[in-house]
């Protein structure tokens, strides 16, 4: 059964007072923009900004509309069996999802520049000189490396959530437009957000890092898995395999973070649910509504009847499936051992 009971907010002596969330969200893209004049190459700045603003428009709105498309082509359940979305709440979450665009690329576009301009930086396509020679020790360090920093965005994203909510809700207020989110609503963030969460990004300007040098194709293999994740936490589709198999790892679901946006007060992680356990503020109405449905028996159960189950072939699928078997007998019948003449 679905509730739409809001908890209380966390009590906070302090509150961001909307006209100052005004106020910052209009200023700071101009600032973060005019800033770019003061790096070294303003030329090659911009450029990179222009650059990643494009990938990530593609990526993140493309992928947003794909997965909603194959959502409803396969027909998932929903969070919501009657989700609120209009058209224009559509073009709200693609607004808003440029916005956040344009803040990581102007976070993003630093870096590039100094790429461009032959700087070290702690981003390296060098294996060896992230991780030493090749072999056993140099994979454990990178599964170490990959552990930790996954670690601390777990950390970083939930303690700025918890905070946006407690004492800046101004600020992170757009997110929560939309209480039936569609996949294009999973980077809809307002600009002042989208520099807490990425601004990190400045630090691979720092060549040398307690941790390590940053080997490219894992870190932002990693970057990219997760924002898969973000997609699918917005979706609003219950996956079967997904919605059993990622809790087993402590890993967030789409029925886990709808939650968050019909009750805006609980689960605040964005990666996985530690810290929301911890800290007292897990809802168990995922457990309730759910954990009977996508266990591994259940699972085990539709996927064996999907198996068996006729009506979800289609014609084509069907006589595929006639021809092969009458190819196979016809083929038992030639290597059947031939009764041996008396
Ligand atoms: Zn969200
Ligand atoms: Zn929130």
């Amino acid at each position: 059964m679905q509730t739409n009971a809001v908890c209380a907010p966390p009590k906070a002596c302090f509150r961001l007072h909307p006209r100052f969330g005004k106020l910052i969200e209009t200023y700071l893209p101009i600032l973060c923009i005019l800033a770019g004049l003061w790096n070294k190459t303003p030329g090659l700045y911009y450029r990179g900004v222009m650059t990643v603003f494009c990938y990530n428009v593609t990526f993140m709105v493309g992928g947003g509309v794909l997965v909603h498309y194959f959502g409803k082509k396969y027909k998932f359940d929903l969070c919501q069996p009657n989700r609120r979305q209009t058209v224009d709440l559509c073009f709200h979450e693609i607004y808003g999802t440029m916005r956040n665009c344009l803040g990581i690329s102007l976070i993003a576009g630093w870096t590039w520049a100094a790429i461009g301009r032959g700087e070290d930086t702690m981003l390296s396509w060098n294996f060896i000189e992230c991780y030493g020679p090749f072999g056993l020790k140099a994979i454990l360090f990178m599964i170490m490396q990959s552990g930790i920093v996954w670690l601390f965005a777990d950390a970083w994203t939930y303690f700025k959530h918890y905070c946006l909510h407690k004492y800046f809700f101004v600020l992170h207020k757009e997110h929560h437009a939309f209480h039936d989110p569609t996949p294009l609503a999973g980077f809809s963030l307002g600009f002042a957000e989208s520099i807490w969460t990425f601004g990190l990004g400045l630090q691979y300007l720092i060549p040398i890092s307690p941790f390590g040098k940053l080997w490219i194709p894992l870190h932002f293999g990693q970057i990219f898995g997760f924002m898969i994740l973000n997609l699918y936490l917005h979706s609003g589709f219950l996956i079967p395999i997904v919605e059993t198999i990622l809790p087993c790892f402590l890993i967030n679901t789409s029925s886990f973070h709808n939650i968050h946006h019909e009750k805006t007060h609980v689960n605040y992680a964005e990666v996985s649910p530690f810290w929301d356990y911890m800290l007292g503020t897990y809802d168990k109405e995922r457990y309730n509504r759910y954990q009977t449905k996508y266990s591994f028996i259940n699972l085990y159960k539709s996927l064996s009847s999907n198996n068996n189950s006729k009506k979800t072939l289609s014609p084509k699928g069907s006589k595929l499936i006639v021809s092969t078997k009458k190819i196979i007998s016809s083929m038992m019948k030639d290597t059947k051992p031939k009764a041996s003449s008396p």
